[in-house]
């Protein structure tokens, strides 16, 4: 063992904004996990057990690390790759007894690279309450796994207008978010569709969509933008929100269908491959005037359910006029689409996904604590791993976290296995001591996961199994790491899975305690006028939402 006091650093790239926030970000992780200090080497020729450097001949998002017998050389392409460099050098180091360097070797770079994440900042969960200084942490957590662009968008369909009372902070909200990533070197997306705001004029409204498989969704009002007064509210609404983004930039526009938008009118319809599509190319012209550099990102969500000939309408559309599309994005609730798969991306488009990793298995979302579903995210990647390149993963929360790094990195690494990505983050952020009993809890909790949600009879031995085996893990994890909250939502399933499964439910103090701690973790609220909070918290019965809808 190599136990380092002091671990000096060489910031070989002064100049560059990201290197100096990549040292904090090392330094703060390593001192988070270990007794040893992490100071910068201040002079010219002092040395540095660990060197950040840039080199033009890497790919841009790339990195390697080299090591030899005085120091591991960590070189990222632009500082984004040096970040991603020392996300790797980071999970592979041990910092249990003490600080040992990662002895892996060797250069990485992205496949996909659009490696995005949608947060859903509503219904007062985790991203919609987060004190700035949680969120900006977890920003972090999640670039050095690779996530290189976050949406967030600006929940109009909640809103009045721009006067309402909550507009302004919930521009706050999302100006917060698009500034937070723009210091990490992420991009920076958000969404427009024809729903808008709630108190839009009656007289402008879509012609409700057919939605016979009661897969698409009526939600919001939205407006047809075949009259040309519907099409003026749009388009003035849409330019006043690019008006407030302005400073912080939009790096990727996206657009939506379904389920919040659509028009069945006769000048609209079949909706996806006629009205969506010339109302998303002005956008796409009026977004440009702000933000000359913005990639479009169009949504093709429940395109053809039913059958309608949208993807081919789509296809013939692009083929006249590819140039205001960049990304085809493509998904379903649940098999992926196969038109794209058998037919391949209109175009040639780059195809990404949304993949929903917050809600199946698990309600309220997040409500009995983490929920890795390692398997299923797996089964499904390997669906549509030779097509898509990149996505944003749907994510309602933090307890979902384990999921959103085996996603991140498919897209790095399309054949990296799920598998592979739970134990770097487990003997990351947990120890590597306890890899494979971890391993074979969350086989477990997944398994439950599974059974509940077909409403199969839950076995009781397996829930025991991992109620004890979550019980082993903590007797053996450092102190650090029983206090990581990562870890602290592990165990709290897993008793939780217990109470509910094999033991009193959840009204026995020891559930009770365990939703405490997670209504905590959430800053969830115990009593909420959000008709909506319930989706997200715990369902302790002491919680109040005074205008329920439950
Ligand atoms: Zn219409």
């Amino acid at each position: 063992m190599t136990d380092y006091p002091t671990i000096m650093v060489k910031n070989e790239a002064p100049g560059e904004p990201l290197a100096a926030r990549t040292f904090a970000i090392l330094k703060d992780r390593i001192e988070q996990r270990c007794a040893s200090t992490v100071v910068a080497s201040s002079a010219e020729n002092e040395a540095g057990q660990i060197i950040l450097a840039l080199a033009e001949d890497l790919p841009a998002e790339g990195f390697s690390i080299q090591t030899d017998t005085l120091a591991t050389r960590i070189t990222g392409g632009s500082g984004r790759g040096l970040l991603y460099g020392v996300g790797k050098f980071l999970r592979a180091s041990r910092y249990h007894p003490g600080f040992q360097p990662s002895t892996w070797q060797g250069s990485s770079a992205p496949r996909g690279g659009l490696r995005g994440m949608y947060f859903a900042t509503h219904f007062h969960n985790w991203y919609h309450v987060a004190p700035p200084e949680e969120f900006t942490r977890y920003l972090e957590d999640l670039a050095l796994w690779g996530v290189n662009t976050i949406m967030v968008i600006f929940p109009m369909i909640n809103l009045q207008d721009w006067d309402d009372p909550q507009a302004a902070p919930a521009m706050q909200m999302v100006r917060q978010y698009a500034s937070a990533a723009r210091e990490l070197g992420m991009g920076f997306a958000t969404a427009l569709n024809n729903t808008m705001f709630k108190g839009a004029p009656p007289h402008l409204r879509a012609t409700p969509l057919p939605d016979p498989t009661g897969r698409r969704g009526n939600s919001g009002h939205p407006i047809c933008p075949s009259s040309p007064q519907g099409l003026a509210y749009l388009l003035d609404n849409a330019r006043q929100l690019c008006v407030q983004l302005a400073d912080v930039g939009v790096d990727y526009l996206c657009y939506w269908p379904y389920d919040e938008g659509g028009c069945a009118c006769e000048n609209c319809q079949p909706w996806g491959s006629r009205g969506y599509l010339r109302l998303s190319q002005q956008f796409t012209d009026l977004a440009r005037g702000y933000f000359p550099g913005v990639k479009t990102i169009l949504s093709t969500w429940m395109f053809d359910t039913p059958p309608e000939g949208e993807w081919q309408g789509l296809r013939a559309a692009l083929e006249q006029d590819p140039g205001w599309v960049d990304y085809i994005l493509a998904d379903a609730h649940e098999d992926f689409p196969r038109y794209p798969l058998e037919v391949g991306s209109p175009a040639g488009k780059p195809l990404i996904n949304f993949p929903e990793i917050s809600m199946w298995g698990n309600w309220p979302w997040g409500g009995v604590g983490a929920n890795p579903l390692p398997s299923r995210f797996q089964r499904l990647w390997d669906q549509v791993k030779g097509a898509v390149s990149g996505g944003f993963p749907y994510s309602e929360g933090i307890y979902e976290d384990m999921n959103k790094a085996i996603v991140t990195q498919f897209y790095w690494d399309g054949a990296q296995r799920a598998e592979t990505t739970l134990r770097e983050y487990i003997a990351y952020e947990f120890d590597a001591a306890v890899v494979e009993e971890t391993l074979a809890l969350i086989d477990l909790l997944e398994e439950t996961a599974g059974r509940s949600y077909l409403k199969q009879a839950v076995e009781i031995e397996p829930v025991q199994r991992a109620a004890r085996l979550a019980e082993q893990i903590q007797a053996r994890l450092p102190a650090w790491a029983r206090q990581n909250w990562r870890w602290e939502i592990l165990h709290l399933r897993a008793i939780l899975d217990h109470e509910r499964f094999a033991g009193g439910g959840l009204e026995t103090p020891a559930a009770e305690s365990a939703m405490r701690r997670l209504v905590e973790i959430y800053h969830c609220q115990m009593e909420t006028d959000d008709p909506y909070h319930h989706r997200v918290r715990p369902p302790l019965r002491q919680a109040v939402s005074r205008n329920g809808e439950y």
